[in-house]
């Protein structure tokens, strides 16, 4: 590819490192790219789109604070609705399993202790009918 030389005007090959025919050299942003560059800024942008990701997507459920104890989960009684269960682990939790069946509606959700403890409520049509944790001090 050929460039202007930005001293006399003439088209000069982008490969040369000064004009021939005034001298003037030619600057780093009129030359070809090499590859090597191409790759420093590919990876910086790599770099960057992985550091983003990490920063956005939501913690890993086994990290600092757990959502569920065990003294949460044995205050957690049969009939309660999900909002009750909700408040006692104060915190959502995770639905794992939705389905519909005969007009009853079947949800599990669970919550997560540490270190992969973790406990999970069966609702149906929003109330509590059972409960199952593994692990969770
Ligand atoms: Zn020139």
């Amino acid at each position: 590819m050929k460039v202007k030389c930005l001293n006399c005007g003439e088209k000069v090959l982008d490969s040369s490192d000064s004009c021939p025919y005034c001298g003037e050299p030619l600057r780093w942003y009129q030359k070809k790219l090499p590859f090597s560059f191409l790759i420093m800024i590919l990876g910086l942008f790599i770099f960057l789109m992985v550091v983003l990701f990490t920063v956005l997507s939501p913690s890993h459920p086994n990290s600092t604070e757990p959502d569920a104890t065990l003294s949460e989960f044995s205050s957690v009684n049969i009939g309660m609705s999900y909002s009750d269960v909700r408040k006692t682990f104060d915190s959502y939790g995770e639905l794992i399993s939705q389905s519909e069946l005969a007009g009853i509606k079947t949800e599990i959700y669970v919550w997560y202790g540490y270190l992969g403890a973790n406990c999970n409520v069966t609702f149906q049509n929003g109330i509590a009918v059972g409960k199952a944790q593994v692990g969770l001090k």
